[in-house]
């Protein structure tokens, strides 16, 4: 059963399924038909919940799923997704894991791909499926082109394994003004792919793309894309923030609300002092539900009655303060902290950081709620 939200009574991330579904259907029009979806939820479904997420996805025809770990992908099994998960990074430690639940390793390099081929092998294996992923410039993970002639040969060598995608992953999709090294990448990848298609003797499916690369590179969309971010209404770009919406709401409530007087001090370390009369509000959420003590002593702000409240002191581990003098609020009244009037990105970006790191970190400690 969801949980449905209701008035709000303690923090909860309410999160709309009907958005999500929506910021797929917008994704996927930004592509041909007969390209393929892959939706990356990862990290809890980007601190959302991925099983809930990625049973939604699928009921509306999602093709493909991705999760960074073996782990992430089991819980996807266990909540009945049927649909191929793609395992970003898998770790010879997983591999049991990874047949037993048939998730799809992305062998990156010489060493996991001799370790899964003998894995397969001892686990009785024909055609298993894997992923072969190229760098072309980010140098995170991925092999080089100068290890095509060896991937073959180790493929020549073995039944057990069948490689169903060839894939790279973009370092600047988001920034035009790398727009030349982004294209070099396409590519650079294009051309390893090629090659390494050739050899092989079959075509595997080809992609690239994460979010801001379908919107800003279709044309290098090949036979499927990787979104993550874009299904949980982020676009890395304002000019996309009419056609996505953020998916999760992060609410609260106001526990309690304190006067100051002049120099009367608030928080740990007294690391706020009030020059004046002061109103401000105790709200029930801290660093460890995901509001970084970055976005404290006036960084950061939440919503309340449709206006800003700033944080002020030091964020507490369950708790943050809020100036409000100016705001008429009492005990019990809703508070938004991240919602349609306070979007992450805008959050994240004061504490100089990106919507991805923010939403990520909403632990799950927050109750989380579901509508439509
Ligand atoms: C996380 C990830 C994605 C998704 O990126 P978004 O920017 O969230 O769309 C795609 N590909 C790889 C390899 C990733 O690690």
């Amino acid at each position: 059963m969801l949980n449905i939200p209701g008035p709000v009574s303690e923090t909860v991330l309410e999160i709309d399924l009907k958005a999500l579904v929506e910021n797929y259907h917008f994704l996927r029009s930004r592509i041909l038909p007969s390209t393929k979806f892959m939706a990356v939820v990862k990290a809890f479904g980007y601190g959302s919940d991925a099983e809930i997420v990625a049973q939604k996805l699928q009921t509306v025809g999602a093709d493909y799923f991705a999760v960074a770990y073996a782990k992430e992908g089991v819980r996807l099994r266990d909540a009945g997704i049927t649909a191929p998960i793609l395992v970003l990074h898998a770790l010879p430690g997983n591999f049991d894991q990874i047949i037993e639940r048939c998730l799809e390793p992305n062998l990156y390099s010489l060493k996991i791909l001799k370790e899964f081929i003998s894995f397969a092998e001892a686990y009785g294996q024909t055609d298993y499926p894997i992923h072969i992923k190229f760098n072309t410039g980010l140098n995170r993970l991925g092999f080089n082109a100068s290890d095509v002639p060896e991937i073959l040969k180790l493929l020549a060598a073995t039944k057990s394994v069948k490689v169903k995608t060839l894939f790279s992953h973009l370092a600047a999709s988001e920034d035009l003004n790398e727009k030349a090294f982004t294209l070099k990448q396409i590519e650079n990848f294009k051309e390893v792919s090629e090659q390494f298609s050739t050899s092989l003797g079959y075509s595997p499916w080809r992609h690239m793309l994460n979010t801001s690369g379908i919107l800003n590179y279709p044309e290098a969309q090949f036979d499927m894309v990787r979104s993550g971010i874009g299904l949980y209404g982020y676009g890395n770009d304002p000019k996309h923030d009419m056609m996505l919406k953020p998916i999760s709401a992060l609410k609260t409530i106001i526990s309690q609300i304190h006067e100051l007087g002049p120099g009367e001090s608030l928080g740990y370390n007294r690391a706020f002092v009030a020059s004046e009369k002061r109103k401000t509000a105790t709200l029930p959420l801290g660093h460890a539900d995901g509001i970084s003590r970055l976005y404290g002593n006036g960084v950061g702000w939440v919503m309340i009655h449709g206006k800003k409240a700033p944080i002020v002191g030091n964020v507490c581990m369950d708790m943050i303060m809020v100036d409000v003098t100016d705001i008429p609020c009492t005990e019990g009244d809703e508070v938004q902290v991240l919602g349609s009037l306070s979007r992450a990105d805008a959050l994240a970006a004061t504490a100089h950081t990106i919507s991805y790191e923010l939403i990520t970190s909403i632990s799950q400690r927050v109750t989380r709620k579901f509508k439509n």
